[in-house]
């Protein structure tokens, strides 16, 4: 069967299943390349699989969507009641995966940063918080 995308948009299509590039993650990448780190994204071979790796700094950076990682006493959480029975056993069951994740990576010397969804609304204090997490 013939190919109805070209390379370029197959690429981007997939990119979109694969929900890696989501748009919040996208503008956090844009301030880290200004940073001037060098930097790796989703490495496999650390727990969570981080979004941004600092190898040589042993930093590591999460992008979180609020309603994914449910986000404590965000207004981005809004769980439909219909759905609460679905979805709050997910969202905990990630929450709490958050967690053991964080403390692994600090237990192996990683310092971390989450950047919320949410906060990227404030972007002049996000990319303040990550060049002082970066540079110190
Ligand atoms: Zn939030």
């Amino acid at each position: 069967m013939a190919d109805v995308f070209t390379k370029e948009k197959r690429s981007e299509v997939m990119r979109a299943v694969h929900s890696k590039n989501t748009k919040p993650e996208m503008i956090v990448r844009r301030i880290v390349s200004h940073s001037g780190f060098r930097y790796r994204l989703h490495q496999r071979d650390l727990p969570g699989c981080p979004d941004f790796v600092f190898k040589r700094a042993k930093k590591a950076i999460f992008v979180h969507g609020c309603f994914w990682h449910l986000h404590a006493k965000c207004s981005n959480v809004r769980i439909p009641k219909s759905g609460k029975k679905y979805w709050l056993p997910k969202l905990k069951k990630n929450h709490e995966r958050d967690k053991v994740i964080r403390a692994q990576l600090k237990k192996m010397g990683w310092l971390l940063l989450t950047i919320w969804e949410c906060e990227l609304k404030k972007i002049n204090n996000t990319e303040k918080r990550i060049k002082r997490f970066l540079e110190n």
